[in-house]
């Protein structure tokens, strides 16, 4: 299992834990904030700093952010690993 956004490998900490170093987040696609649900379909599992990079940006804006900023982490069609 690795970062959605970065394919970053992530420890297996429990959801509840989520504050070790690299440890596993539960990123909401579209965040609460934003009007996103927490279902299984809005969720995907990410490390710390892309979570806290993303931030409350929808997945439509972290993509442009990414190509603005990271374009490693997208693909040459746009689309982040765990697209793919
Ligand atoms: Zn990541």
């Amino acid at each position: 299992m690795g970062c959605f956004y970065c394919s970053a490998s992530l420890d297996s900490t429990p959801w509840g834990r989520q504050n070790a170093s690299n440890g596993q987040t539960v990123d909401h696609l579209i965040p609460p904030k934003r009007g996103g649900l927490t279902v299984s379909s809005n969720l995907v599992y990410a490390c710390r700093s892309c979570n806290s990079e993303k931030g409350e940006m929808t997945l439509a804006e972290y993509r442009s952010w990414c190509a603005a900023h990271r374009t490693w982490k997208l693909d040459r069609w746009g689309r982040f690993p765990g697209e793919r």
